[in-house]
């Protein structure tokens, strides 16, 4: 069943999104969900997690009157805070409906422990784990895996530079609100393996985690560059398509041995989610693709 949000919720998420510019992190008001729908009352794919002003992400400000000026506006608005240097912070999103808890143990048994951080529960029940951002490199969003380990995780995805999060006490499309684990704890510093680094990292037991190099041969994994290249440049209106063909022409490519599927899968959802394509329609088109290209398998030709 879902509430309605009292006065006394909507004075507590004004006063929190207030509250963050004036730490530092750049906020700006999402829709939420009122009467079991989200507020832009259209048939939505991304309910109570999309802007409402014009330039979403763009408009992410610290300047708290700006913000004050937004809660007035939209007293139910939900919250994001924009990551990546805007706000010095990079987010660990969990997502135990793509598999992410499983992928958090085993995360958790690869490095023996994770640092206890700021940490919120979100309410569709995954988790977001904040971290403060490791500068001056940026940190790229990624989908199903993180910068510096080689193993694809489903369900953990890293919220950088160019990315946000929806921020206590926002209300979830399910009707639950997000909330703080301990809100006064404060994000730790970002791990070793959360920074882009090309260099292998190390953890305790001494086992190398991070290859650099390999999910290819080296045309597969060139074709991979330009395709995804290529999905970056399309135009709004033709994203979708181009990101279908691109699966389908790589899921070929991965089906004839040249590239591994989980890794065109990461690349592909990690450009979609870039370039703003709602994740469950991006991950359905990236699967349709791959798997009609996988009934056509192709190797480079020698001529
Ligand atoms: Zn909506």
């Amino acid at each position: 069943m879902t509430t309605t949000p009292t006065s006394a919720d909507q004075r507590g998420i004004a006063d929190a999104a207030v509250a963050y510019a004036a730490r530092g992190w750049a906020v700006f008001p999402l829709h939420t969900i009122r009467s079991g729908r989200c507020s832009c009352w259209r048939d939505c794919s991304h309910p109570a997690k999309h802007p409402i002003t014009r330039h979403g992400l763009h408009d992410a400000t610290t300047d708290p009157t700006a913000v004050a000026g937004w809660w007035a506006r939209w007293p139910w608005a939900n919250i994001a805070i924009a990551t990546g240097t805007i706000s010095g912070l990079v987010v660990i999103d969990i997502d135990p409906d793509h598999g992410g808890t499983e992928s958090l143990d085993h995360l958790q048994s690869l490095m023996d422990s994770l640092p206890v951080t700021l940490t919120a529960a979100t309410g569709g029940g995954g988790e977001h784990r904040f971290f403060t951002h490791p500068g001056p490199v940026a940190v790229r969003n990624t989908a199903g895996r993180l910068p510096g380990i080689t193993e694809s995780l489903p369900g953990v995805d890293l919220r950088g530079d160019g990315g946000y999060v929806v921020a206590a006490p926002s209300r979830h499309a399910s009707g639950h609100a997000y909330r703080w684990v301990d809100p006064n704890v404060v994000p730790a510093p970002a791990p070793t393996w959360l920074r882009p680094s090309p260099r292998p990292v190390f953890p305790a037991g001494g086992r190398v985690l991070v290859v650099p190099h390999g999910g290819g041969s080296r045309y597969g994994l060139a074709a991979l560059r330009r395709e995804v290249a290529e999905v970056r440049a399309a135009q709004v209106g033709g994203r979708n398509d181009r990101l279908n063909r691109a699966a389908f022409s790589l899921g070929m490519l991965a089906a004839g041995g040249e590239l591994d599927r989980t890794l065109v899968e990461a690349e592909l959802l990690t450009a979609a989610l870039e370039i703003g394509l709602p994740e469950t329609e991006a991950r359905a088109s990236i699967r349709s693709g791959l798997s009609a290209g996988a009934r056509e398998p192709r190797r480079r030709r020698h001529a």
